[in-house]
């Protein structure tokens, strides 16, 4: 079977649904379908998440959220009058969401997970209901029941191995079309939890696993994935096949198409995925596979994504000085503080971070920290940095490629604050001024694409 996820503006409005149920039914190998929340129809719209959480903020805020409760009614209602369907599925969603919204929020990331989940649980519901109407057999899984088991990390949930056998289980025992909610699933204490934001992906790619499904595709609102972001370059190069490595590293560094996370589950199990657009189904798409035959260049794409702080330390002699690196990342990890990368030279270290991490005071704390504790010559924060990332399987047998990405940037006056190549030699990573970071997409475009 093929498990087809399809993203939230491919459920925006129900001439979108309708266009998700006739691809499902143009192919009964599609058969477990994975469904986000409804997202934007236009530019300022609002995706039903974001109602949602809107919803839930006032609802622990004030104890109270008519307003914003009907505002997420009112969405369904819109889709589920204009898919013809009874007014008997409003009623299911309404009597959902006021059952939400009566439990007890004094655990605030558990109410907010509660809360969010409802656009996909509810969404799954209308489009089964849609299919049947359609006079097509099809019905809403429900992740409990299934056996969609995650860690109890409210909004960062991760899925739990025996997830894999009890869906196997359940799913494999059904027939028809099986509409399931993405995006949430539920801790061992049958708490709702939810994935990172965007993390209905990692929901379709669970499933694709549990069924060792021959094909997980993703149905999103592009024809494909491109060499670089569309809003930097001006039609870019589409992207016919990337392996595994290439799109976790392109997707890591800030293409959105498909979650950084998720393409483990399919990865382990070597199932193919391909990206396809809803709007235009026959459009060939992009295969992302174990491995690449076709290449075209050694780059296959260029990303770039900014928001990046780096903590510089200098120490004379601190390639002599045993555990230097554990105390330091230690520090770090007392502070709760995930780190990206650590390029290194004999006398000096940065650490690269996500600076949303890093409030002031935290900043103050660390930095006094590894002075004291580590006697350090030099230590300082630079802030506003951007992370390019060059990608591709081909460059790993080419000669000349950083070359080449150095010399473009050098021509576009970038300044490179740090390089870093990992050991895969799938990617080169230049550390740059974020106010440079379209200039510097643009140079590489043009060295290696155009
Ligand atoms: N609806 C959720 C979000 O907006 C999850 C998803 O769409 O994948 O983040």
């Amino acid at each position: 079977m093929k498990v087809a996820k399809f993203g939230g503006t491919s459920l925006a409005s129900a001439e979108q649904i309708k266009k998700v149920c006739d691809i499902i039914l143009s192919d009964p190998e599609r058969r477990l379908i994975v469904v986000s929340a409804p997202g934007k129809r236009f530019k300022e719209d609002i995706k039903v998440t974001d109602l949602l959480i809107q919803c839930a903020e006032s609802q622990i805020k004030n104890g109270r959220a008519e307003k914003e409760r009907n505002a997420v009614i009112d969405r369904y209602r819109e889709i589920a009058d204009n898919l013809n369907l009874s007014g008997h599925i409003v009623d299911v969603i309404e009597e959902d969401l006021n059952r939400r919204l009566l439990s007890n929020t004094g655990n605030e990331d558990r109410f907010m997970d509660l809360m969010k989940a409802a656009g996909e649980d509810n969404t799954a519901k209308l489009v089964a209901e849609y299919l049947n109407s359609r006079g097509v057999k099809a019905e809403y899984i429900n992740p409990k029941a299934a056996g969609l088991l995650l860690s109890d990390e409210f909004g960062n949930a991760r899925v739990l191995p025996e997830s894999y056998d009890n869906l196997r289980n359940y799913l494999s025992a059904r027939s028809g079309i099986m509409v399931f909610p993405g995006f949430f699933g539920y801790s061992r204490g049958g708490d709702v939890v939810t994935f990172p934001r965007g993390g209905s992906d990692i929901s379709g790619s669970i499933l694709a696993a549990a069924v060792q499904a021959e094909v997980y595709e993703n149905f999103t609102d592009v024809d494909s994935v491109f060499a670089a972001n569309p809003n930097i370059i001006s039609n870019p190069k589409p992207i016919p096949e990337l392996t595994y490595k290439e799109m976790r590293e392109l997707s890591y560094a800030g293409f959105s198409v498909l979650h950084e996370e998720a393409l483990e589950p399919v990865y382990r199990m070597g199932i193919t995925v391909c990206i396809k657009n809803t709007n235009n189904p026959s459009a060939p798409g992009t295969r992302i596979v174990a491995d690449r035959t076709s290449s075209n260049g050694p780059v296959v794409g260029i990303a770039s994504d900014s928001g990046f702080c780096s903590i510089f330390i200098s120490k004379y002699m601190m390639n002599r000085e045993v555990g230097f690196g554990r105390k330091v990342l230690s520090i770090l990890e007392d502070e709760s503080l995930s780190y990206e990368h650590t390029p290194s030279g004999i006398d000096n270290i940065s650490i690269i971070l996500n600076q949303k991490q890093l409030d002031s005071e935290k900043e103050e704390r660390i930095l006094k920290r590894i002075k004291d504790e580590l006697k350090v010559d030099d230590i300082y924060i630079e802030r506003d940095l951007a992370m390019i990332m060059i990608v591709g399987v081909g460059m790993m047998s080419t000669v000349g490629v950083a070359a080449r990405a150095t010399g473009a940037l050098a021509r576009a006056a970038v300044n490179i604050d740090m390089i870093n190549q990992g050991a895969s030699e799938v990617s080169i990573m230049f550390g740059i001024k974020a106010s440079d970071s379209i200039e510097a997409v643009k140079a590489l475009y043009h060295e290696f694409f155009e």
